[in-house]
């Protein structure tokens, strides 16, 4: 039985996520498809070097992608490197990338990679350019926050590269990362232009109302595809209004029992957040 604390939080955090099964992520991908909205789904859970939990994270991974098959849902997956192995070592991770990918296409289904904090960008995105030739319907996040994403949309976009472009949900230091929100916001800037100007089939990830005023300003001359993608819980207002105006909209809607640090990245996101959980505490 969890202790009031996790009980209130999760409260909060239910918006978030779908819960803490498979059969609750399934449920709300199909709400979101109600919604006209894409489903991209995640199973929580990350930095982990124990064998026995990366394979149950691959498995569940496969059993989602059956799942997506068989119930004909609008979507897919979305994974992160170091919960299915590279925090124990790259080629593990690799092996069950493929795993994952060889299911993905016996139904010609696009998985997402999810990037996560500075000590793993380089492996998953040296990884991912070995796999892409081989499973061009793979797709990377990359982080504006970053200092090294301009080089490697570059170095992605001439060779196939599909990108979701983010601002970076994870603190860093200032060698490897803009910290000043204005210059996170300046280089999503940049990079969003890129995207546009030499880019296709990308995710354009953000709930920022000025960068999504300024992507849709650029969308009227583009010819390629790419998706708006938003995280379930926010910004719930924006989304049928996106889909009202023909874009394709993704809601990436995490779920599983390790909900708490994604919940925390969301309060540290929006101090709004954090009163929300007072007003949870207070009744
Ligand atoms: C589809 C998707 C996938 C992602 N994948 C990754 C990933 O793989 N790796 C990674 O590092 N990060 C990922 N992120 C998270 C991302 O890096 C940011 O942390 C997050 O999107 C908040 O940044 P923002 O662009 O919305 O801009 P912000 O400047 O943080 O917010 C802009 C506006 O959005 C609204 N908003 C933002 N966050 C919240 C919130 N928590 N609660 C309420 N309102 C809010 C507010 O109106 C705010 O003013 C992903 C985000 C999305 C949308």
């Amino acid at each position: 039985m969890p202790g009031i604390t996790e009980r209130l939080l999760y409260r909060v955090a239910k918006r978030w996520i779908a819960g803490y099964s498979l059969e609750d992520a399934v449920k709300v991908a199909h709400d979101a498809n109600n919604r006209k909205l894409r489903a991209i789904l995640n199973r929580l859970g990350e930095h982990t070097p124990d064998q026995k939990l990366i394979q149950s994270y691959t498995e569940e991974y496969l059993k989602l992608l059956d799942r997506i098959r068989a119930e004909k849902i609008e979507g897919t997956i979305s994974v992160k490197p170091s919960q299915i192995g590279l925090a124990a070592n790259p080629s593990l991770y690799k092996s069950n990338l493929l795993r994952i990918l060889e299911e993905a296409a016996t139904d010609d289904e696009f998985v997402w990679i999810d990037m996560e904090n500075s000590p793993y960008t380089e492996a998953t995105v040296q990884t991912y350019l070995e796999i892409l030739p081989s499973y061009p319907r793979l797709g990377i996040c990359l982080q504006a926050n970053m200092k090294r994403s301009e080089s490697d949309l570059k170095n992605l976009l001439p060779r196939g590269g599909r990108v979701r472009l983010v601002k970076g949900a994870y603190p860093e230091n200032a060698e490897v990362a803009y910290s000043k929100r204005s210059d996170v916001d300046a280089n999503y800037l940049k990079l969003m232009k890129t995207l546009f100007a030499e880019g296709d089939h990308f995710g354009i990830g953000t709930h920022d109302g000025k960068l999504l005023d300024k992507a849709r300003a650029m969308a009227r001359d583009f010819k390629g595809a790419f998706e708006f993608q938003l995280l379930k819980g926010i910004r719930d207002d924006l989304k049928p209004s996106l889909v009202e105006e023909g874009y394709r909209v993704s809601e990436y809607i995490p779920y599983g029992p390790e909900w708490y640090n994604y919940s925390k990245r969301r309060m540290r996101e929006r101090k709004r957040n954090v009163l929300l959980l007072l007003r949870s505490i207070t009744g």
